[in-house]
């Protein structure tokens, strides 16, 4: 081994050891392939990196951005920060949970700067300029190009389970694009995570009828907490641990509803939220967790 690679695992395993747990469930063996799901800070909007035990590179959305009359770009100033930093070069599959600009926005920077291999959108109609770049771009890098349906199973990792949870086959598109949000739950062993877009009550309900197990540890919050989605069937479906709203400070749609966040604590769920605690990184080695925050966790959120 050389020097280089020594100082390397040491600086990883020093950074490991030093920042700050915030939430466990029992002790991560880190000599065990792991898991690492990052909730990150993209300000109103969602953008989530997966790293699966195999070193697969998953980006569910991309934040906002994409216009030159838009100040804030997730793509440029977080998401592409954050792969440099922590030296991911790549993006084996790509998931668009629907076009809206707070999901899609920060992909025309990402793609020109990032491999991609993978791309799944929901495929819904949608005319706006900077779907269409998107599209543009992913048709110019020949990114591979999907629209798929559930449930179904995707092959991303031997090691976890991936399943397509919503839209389903047959679906007739919904004229509100927060409803056609692909929907994914991912297992590693004992440790499961809800990623659900910004989908809204009507679509929670056709998933619960759908007869989908839903159960999951973490539930990352449906539309960044609006009191559109979360309806208390779902949560209790769910029934997580842990759930991380996805939120911008200030933002103007006065997101997320306290109304929302007490459906969570009221039922002793831990709730994270990026306007307070910034990224959010989950480790998992499929039997335990840790939950490591970018800035602290205020009293309330204990
Ligand atoms: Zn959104």
């Amino acid at each position: 081994m050389n020097l280089k690679k020594t100082l390397l695992i040491l600086f990883s395993l020093l950074f490991i050891f030093l920042s700050p747990v915030y939430s466990a469930e029992g002790k991560v063996n880190y000599g065990k392939p792991l898991l690492k799901v990052v909730i990150l800070d993209v300000w109103q909007g969602d953008s989530i990196l997966i790293i699966t035990p195999k070193g697969k590179v998953v980006l569910i959305d991309a934040g906002m951005g994409g216009s030159e009359y838009m100040k804030f770009d997730a793509g440029k100033m977080v998401i592409y920060p954050y792969f440099k930093k922590h030296r991911i070069n790549k993006i084996d599959y790509l998931v668009m949970t629907h076009p809206h600009s707070d999901h899609i926005g920060g992909l025309p920077y990402l793609l020109n700067k990032i491999k991609v291999n993978k791309c799944y959108d929901c495929g819904m109609p949608y005319t706006s300029g900077l779907y269409m770049n998107c599209l543009e771009i992913i048709s110019e890098k020949k990114i591979k190009y999907v629209i798929p349906s559930g449930p179904a199973t995707l092959k991303w990792d031997p090691y976890l389970k991936v399943k397509l949870i919503h839209p389903p086959k047959k679906w007739d598109y919904s004229d509100n694009p927060n409803n056609n949000s692909l929907s994914l739950k991912i297992s590693y062993k004992k440790i499961s995570f809800l990623f659900t877009g910004d989908i809204e009550e009507e679509v929670e309900e056709d998933i619960l009828s759908s007869g989908q197990d839903l159960e999951s540890t973490f539930l990352k919050v449906g539309h960044h907490g609006s009191d559109t989605s979360s309806s208390v069937n779902f949560i209790e479906a769910v029934n997580p641990k842990v759930a991380f709203v996805c939120v911008g400070k200030n933002n103007k749609f006065g997101h997320p509803s306290a109304s929302v966040i007490s459906r969570f604590t009221e039922r002793g769920i831990k709730v994270f939220r990026t306007d307070y605690n910034g990224d959010i990184s989950i480790i998992t080695d499929g039997e335990n967790y840790e939950i490591k925050t970018e800035r602290k966790v205020s009293k309330d959120q204990k």
